[in-house]
This record gives C-alpha cells, structure tokens and sequence, in this order.
C-alpha cells in the first residue's frame, strides 16, 4: 500500500474509473477470498440489487 494513495475502482455500471466508489455487491467464494463489486456515487443509486449472485456460483 502506498501512503497517501486513493484507492480507485471501475463502476460497474458506467465501466468508469472512481476514486470514490461504493460498494454495491459482496461476492463471496465458497473458499479463499470473495471480491466486491463497485459502482461510482452516481450509478450506485441506479444499480438493482442482484439476484442471488451465490446461487450462479454453484
Ligand atoms: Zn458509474
């Protein structure tokens, strides 16, 4: 981690880089880490919570 670094994300929505992104999924593994999805302040709000992600993972 470099100090002082923003962290920056895609929207993925707007396929838009955000240095300020909210987290719109939590995607979990079975095992080992899951990952988050992320949208920017302005697509968040448009952004349909989704379905049952876990029950694709199966
Ligand atoms: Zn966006």
């Amino acid at each position: 981690m470099t100090a002082g670094r923003r962290p920056v994300r895609m929207c993925v929505r707007c396929e838009g880089l955000t240095t300020d992104p909210v987290i719109v999924s939590e995607v979990h593994a079975g095992s080992g880490p899951g990952f988050n999805v992320y949208a920017c302040t302005e697509c968040a709000p448009h952004i349909p919570k989704p379905p049952d992600v876990l029950d694709l993972l199966e």
